[in-house]
């Protein structure tokens, strides 16, 4: 039976990003593939799932929240759109015949359509790591299920190759890659790597940027890789907020850092205020606001003169990494200054720098200032060696 090679099934995933060159919800189209239109009115900020029908004669978009649009000549076989669902969609796949397909969350549970199977799922257990893609095999008659850890679980008859905390990798996946004349699996990470398993032979492309892959697909030997933007979290503040920013700022340097090497030279950072009085030390500590014991990644300092909106200055050359408007930290500034260092300058009242502006030693990159969780004008100041927060005072020139 000759099959008609078609890429099965390729993702888009978008998350609020400003710069995309297309709205949300549009598909673009490439080959021989025709364009079945466009997914019109969604939220910019969910994610979303394209899979193409076995035949190439139409698509399906689904949303994190488990609606799904049908277009071209596809069947409609049902969505979640009527149930409010705990967790996020994060994951579809059609079955080979293309008469049905299954969704899943994730916490793991797995929603069947059309003549989709269910085969078992992770709903009922604990997970240490989210859910964050499935793949099914040849037969349609099993499924594997990715966490974010490159853990697998299998159902029905998929076959277990490894994971990649079985390799001794703690990337952060968002994808797992089967394909029609395989058996095997790959995963894809944030960053860009491909882990192979089984008899598949897919090659990645880690890289530099700052945006993460959202989403992955593979088509002839090659991956596809859509790199998003990614936001922090908006809302409340809470105890969590601090920490959750934390690891944004740290997953961000992840990526940033990609191809640098680590530094032992440590030298060379100035003092990122003028006559600068510490209030607050790196290290556990009592939290003033949240009252428990959370540890403080960087130094707090006001200026001895009173002067709370005086300038804060670049620690060190560098280039601007980000400038975000974070829950805890309130109007940040990140610099890296390659060789895996970075500067953190929080709680800013203003910033004067871009994304990507190089600045040098002592100059000046905002105000102080009180945004975010802070109880009163000072300046938070990190000092990240290789994604670690350390201890600044002891790396500052006398
Ligand atoms: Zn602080």
């Amino acid at each position: 039976m000759a099959r008609v090679a078609l890429l099965s099934v390729c993702f888009l995933a978008v998350a609020g990003s400003p710069s995309a060159a297309s709205n949300p919800g549009t598909v673009e189209n490439t080959g021989q593939l025709l364009h079945y239109g466009d997914l019109r009115s969604s939220s910019p900020s969910d994610r979303m799932f394209i899979v193409s029908a076995p035949n190439g004669g139409g698509y399906w978009i689904a949303t994190q929240k488990g609606v799904v649009s049908v277009f071209g000549d596809v069947g409609s076989y049902g969505d979640l759109s009527e149930i409010s669902l705990n967790k996020p969609i994060v994951g579809m796949r059609s079955t080979p015949s293309g008469l049905g397909y299954w969704l899943v969350a994730s916490d793991g549970g797995i929603f069947t359509f059309g003549d989709a199977q269910f085969f078992g799922s992770t709903g009922a257990m604990t997970l240490n790591k989210p859910i964050v893609g499935m793949g099914s095999t040849l037969s349609g008659l099993g499924y594997w299920l990715v966490a974010s850890d490159g853990g697998i679980f299998t159902f029905g008859d998929a076959q277990f190759f490894g994971s990649a905390p079985g390799r001794n990798s703690n990337s952060d996946f968002i994808e797992i890659l089967t394909s029609r004349v395989t058996s095997g699996y790959a995963l894809v990470s944030t960053a860009g790597e491909v882990l192979n398993f089984g008899d598949m032979e897919l090659q990645g492309r880690n890289s530099c940027s700052l945006a993460p892959v959202g989403s992955a697909s593979s088509s002839a030997g090659g991956v596809f890789l859509l790199r998003v933007n990614s936001q922090p979290e908006t809302g409340s503040i809470t105890a969590k907020s601090g920490p959750l920013d934390s690891e944004f700022i740290d997953n961000l340097l992840d990526h940033a850092q990609q191809c640098e090497t680590d530094s032992s030279d440590l030298a060379g950072f100035l003092s990122p205020v003028a006559d600068a009085k510490i209030t607050s030390s790196f290290g556990l500590r009592n939290h003033p606001i949240w009252k428990q014991p959370l540890l403080h990644g960087g130094t707090d300092y006001v200026s001895a003169s009173k002067s709370y909106d005086g300038a804060i200055n670049a620690a060190k050359t560098g280039t601007v990494i980000a400038v975000f408007d974070f829950v805890a930290y309130g109007r940040t500034v990140v610099l890296g200054h390659g060789s895996k260092l970075a500067t953190v300058y929080a709680h800013l009242k203003n910033s004067e720098v871009s994304v990507g502006e190089i600045v040098e030693i002592g100059q000046s990159i905002g105000q102080m200032g009180s945004t975010g969780a802070s109880t009163g004008p000072h300046l938070h100041f990190e000092i990240r060696v290789s994604g670690l927060v350390r201890n600044p005072v002891p790396l500052l020139a006398q």
